[in-house]
Parts: structure tokens; C-alpha cells; sequence
């Protein structure tokens, strides 16, 4: 049995029955079945299929955004804004699929014509996080459906409610049965997928996690794509224009969703000649926080989603003020029940410190003096994460050097912890292997066949 409880009162909100090892074979079967008659469904029924789990998703968004709230603790208007980012998303497959799924002629002309087709991987599992179910659970189970494949969804238990009214709306949306299921379980029931002969495993998850699926997985010769985490830079540089509006963003890059976020801001390196004037301004936007029940409207910050993150965090903050770290903010009036940490800043942190070398994944920043763009450069790329990395300024020319000198997946420039539908969402190192969303999210789930043919 697994027992869901809420973050941030520990009350218990739901007890489902976990399925057992002969419960997800008798899924896969079934999905097996069941995608031979998707695969021949066309496109634009599929897409349809897509089109209308969106509208129930606007339809359903109170019970759902509140669901995700009690289950993972982010504030309501945050989960509200996951669903409605999470049908943007989307938009651009019902846009963009058709397209980029239809067959090419490569040559028509001449004794030998030439043709491409995408035919599905079969049966994948989408093994999935809890911090953004639904943005992170769409990057791949729209594109894979759409795509002709059956979805074998495990999300983590800890948003199980939420994948559990995802598969209710599909079956609504008109997916037919087996096509799209939710395997209820923990890490053991991800572990059993990983056993059985799927065609793709898309995981989003930890970097320790996504080894131990990549290992068990590679015998078999299927796609693996691994999203994972990160230790995110942002480095602000000697001539950003507002120190104030710099600071505010950063630190919604800290602590949105708890910090809860693979790209969340991770670590800050400040030039030295505004190192001062940026912590100030850190420090009064970090005033503005408001930090308690997550229900209750306008909360910024809601309790972190694992119990067992506390201690980690408080790990990272004792070695690094043991290092000489200064605590500069931290949030008082935390409530006492639940498992809250309080958003915290720390300045003058060095590289060898846990807090800017391991992911926190909490609401918790260490601020770095650093002499020059060139010392900002080796620190930020000294990592063996690749997700994103942000650079603030003014003097374009300057920052993008800055940036292709990154040896990331994604790279700002005034901005960061954001991910666009339209743009490939990929990680290098322990950040993971493949990408999803843009055009090469909808090809990831297909497989290319070529026609040479002589009629
Ligand atoms: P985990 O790696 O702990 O879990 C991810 C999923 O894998 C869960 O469904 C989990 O189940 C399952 N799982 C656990 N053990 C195994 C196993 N041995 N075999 C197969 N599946 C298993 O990650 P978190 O859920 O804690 O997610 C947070 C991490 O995800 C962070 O590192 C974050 O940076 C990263 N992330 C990366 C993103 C990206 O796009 N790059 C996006 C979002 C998050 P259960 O939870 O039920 O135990």
C-alpha cells in the first residue's frame, strides 16, 4: 500500500494499492495489444485524442491544481500556473506534430525514389518526478502518444493522486484503454519496468537513479533518454543595468517551487565591483518572501516535497558556514509542522563547499565573489552537471561569450529557470542524455525508416 501524505501538515491524503510485479506484466501486455491498433490510428486522430485531455485540463484545473498542492506542497497559484504552462506545452505538439511526424519524399524524380517514414518505438515507460508532474510527465507521454506509442506512465509515488487523475483524463480524452496506464508503485515498480522488453525508457529523475536505469537497461538496445538534475549557475556581471529587478529574478530562480526545480538557480557568482550592492538587494527581496501554508493565496514558498530533504539541506549550510560562509537572510516564522525549510542565503561561499558543488533542490543559495568574467567562466563550467546556465548584463557582445563558453544544454541571458516548448530541453554530463520538447521531442519517440524504392 502507499501512503500519501501532505507535506506540509504530514496528515495522510490517500492510501492506493501498489501494483505488483505480476500486476505491471499484465499492463505490458496489455499495451502491447493495444498499441498495434493506436499505431494505425492516424495522426490527427491521435492529436485530437491530445486536444481534448487539454480542455479537461482547463475544465478539471481547480481539483487538480489542489491535488498537486496537498501532495507535493507547491503554492496553489504556482500549481495552477504548472497546468496552464503544462497546456502550452501542449499547443505546440497539437501544432507541430502532424508535421514533423508526416513521410518525406526525398527524391521523386530518376530510377530510384527515396522516402522517410516514422514508425513508433512500440511500448515505452515514462518513468517520471514529482516536482512538475505535469510539464515534465507531458515531455514525453503527449509526444510518445502522439507518436503511435502505448505509455507504461510511473510517476513518482509521492504525485501518484496526480498521475492517477492524468490517466482518469486520458481515458476521458478518448486514449483507448491500455494505451496510456499508470503503473502504481515506488523506486521497485520503476525497477520491475526496467526488466521488461519495452521499446524506450524516458526517465526524469536523479542523476543516481538515472544510472541505475541506464545500467539495467543497456543489454537491451532500446532509445534511454535520461533528464536530470542540475547545479545551475547564474553569474551577474559588473554592468547589469537594475541590481534590484537582478536580484528579484534571481531569487524567484532560487526559490520558485521550493527550489524544487532541475534548473533552478543552484549557485550565483557576482562580479566583485557590485558583489556588496547585489547581496543587499538579495537580502530585501528575500524579506518579500512569504513562507507557510501552501493552500492559503499568495504564498510564495510552501514546505519541501521530501521530508528527507530537510536534513540534506541542513547538511549543506552547516559545512558551509563550518567553510566560512556567511548567513546573510533566513526566513523566520516558518510553522512549526510540516516539513518547511526556510529560504536561506548564504554569502561568501567558496567552490569547495557541498552547497555549491552537490544539487540542493531546496529553497537554499550560496552567493560567490568572483574577480572576473574568466574566474566567473571556470567555476561555473567546474561541474559535472550540464543543464543551464544564466549570465545578467547589459553588454550583449560580453555575455555571449560567456555563454559558449558553457558546457550546457540551455543558456540565458536575463533570465533563468525557464524551459520553452519550442526549444530542445537536453542536459550534458550528469544532466542527463537526449532531449525533449521542440522538433527533436516529437522525433525522440519514432524511429526513421528509409525507402529506397525502384518501381
Ligand atoms: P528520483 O531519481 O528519486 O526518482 C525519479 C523516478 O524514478 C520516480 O518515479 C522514482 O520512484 C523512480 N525510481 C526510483 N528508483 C528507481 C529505480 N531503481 N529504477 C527505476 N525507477 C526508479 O528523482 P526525484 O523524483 O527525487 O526527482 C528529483 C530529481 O529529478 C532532481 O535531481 C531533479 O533535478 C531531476 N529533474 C530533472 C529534470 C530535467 O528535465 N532535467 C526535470 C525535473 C526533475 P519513486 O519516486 O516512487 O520512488
Amino acid at each position: 500500500m502507499i501512503t500519501i501524505k501532505n507535506p506540509a501538515d504530514g496528515t495522510l491524503l490517500a492510501e492506493v494499492t501498489e501494483d505488483s510485479k505480476e500486476d505491471i506484466l499484465l499492463r505490458y501486455e496489455t499495451a502491447k495489444g493495444a498499441q498495434l491498433l493506436w499505431k494505425r490510428t492516424p495522426v490527427k486522430d491521435r492529436v485530437d485524442c491530445i486536444r481534448n485531455f487539454s480542455a479537461l485540463l482547463e475544465t478539471n484545473k481547480e481539483e487538480l491544481a489542489a491535488t498537486l498542492t496537498q501532495e507535493m506542497g507547491k503554492p496553489l497559484q504556482q500549481a495552477r500556473n504548472e497546468i496552464a504552462g503544462a497546456r502550452n506545452r501542449i499547443a505546440f505538439f497539437l501544432e507541430n506534430s502532424e508535421k514533423h511526424l508526416a513521410d518525406e519524399w526525398i527524391t521523386t524524380g530518376g530510377a530510384t525514389q527515396e522516402q522517410i517514414s516514422y514508425e513508433p518505438l512500440g511500448v515505452i515507460a515514462n518513468i517520471s518526478a514529482w516536482n512538475y508532474p505535469y510539464l515534465v510527465g507531458i515531455n514525453v507521454f503527449v509526444p510518445a502518444l502522439i507518436g503511435g506509442n502505448a505509455v507504461l506512465y510511473k510517476p513518482s509515488e509521492i504525485t501518484l493522486l496526480t498521475g492517477l487523475h492524468i490517466a482518469r483524463l486520458m481515458q476521458e480524452a478518448g486514449i483507448p484503454e491500455g494505451v496510456f496506464q499508470v503503473i502504481a508503485g515506488s523506486g521497485a515498480a520503476g525497477e520491475a519496468l526496467t526488466r521488461l522488453p519495452l521499446n524506450g525508457y524516458f526517465f526524469t529523475g536523479s542523476f543516481a537513479t538515472g544510472q541505475k536505469i541506464a545500467a539495467a537497461t543497456a543489454a537491451r538496445m532500446v532509445p534511454v533518454q535520461l533528464e536530470l538534475g542540475g547545479k545551475d549557475p547564474l553569474y551577474i556581471m559588473d554592468d547589469v543595468a537594475d541590481l534590484k529587478k537582478a536580484a528579484a529574478d534571481a531569487l524567484e530562480g532560487v526559490m520558485y517551487n521550493a527550489g524544487q526545480s532541475c534548473c533552478a538557480v543552484e549557485r550565483i557568482y557576482v562580479n566583485q565591483k557590485i558583489y556588496d550592492a547585489f547581496v543587499e538587494e538579495m537580502v530585501k527581496a528575500a524579506a518579500e518572501i512569504r513562507c507557510g501554508n501552501p493552500m492559503e493565496p499568495d504564498m510564495d514558498l510552501g514546505p519541501v516535497s521530501r521530508p528527507g530533504q530537510i536534513e540534506i539541506l541542513q547538511e549543506q549550510v552547516a559545512d558551509a558556514l563550518a567553510k566560512g560562509a556567511r548567513l546573510i537572510y533566513q526566513s523566520p516564522d516558518i510553522p512549526e509542522k510540516g516539513s518547511y525549510f526556510p529560504l536561506t542565503l548564504l554569502a561568501d561561499t567558496q567552490h569547495n563547499m557541498k552547497l555549491m558543488q552537490e544539487e540542493s533542490f531546496g529553497p537554499v543559495i550560496g552567493i560567490q565573489r568572483v574577480a572576473d568574467d574568466e574566474e566567473a567562466v571556470f567555476l561555473m563550467n567546474d561541474t559535472p552537471y550540464g543543464l543551464t546556465a544564466a549570465v545578467f548584463g547589459t553588454d550583449y557582445d560580453r555575455a555571449e561569450k560567456i555563454m559558449e563558453a558553457m558546457n550546457t544544454g540551455t543558456v540565458y541571458f536575463n533570465c533563468c529557470d525557464r524551459v520553452s516548448a519550442t526549444l530542445p530541453w537536453s542536459g550534458r554530463g550528469h544532466s542527463g542524455v537526449g532531449s525533449t520538447l521542440s522538433w527533436s521531442g516529437i522525433r525522440a519517440f519514432v524511429q526513421p525508416k528509409a525507402w529506397h524504392l525502384r518501381k
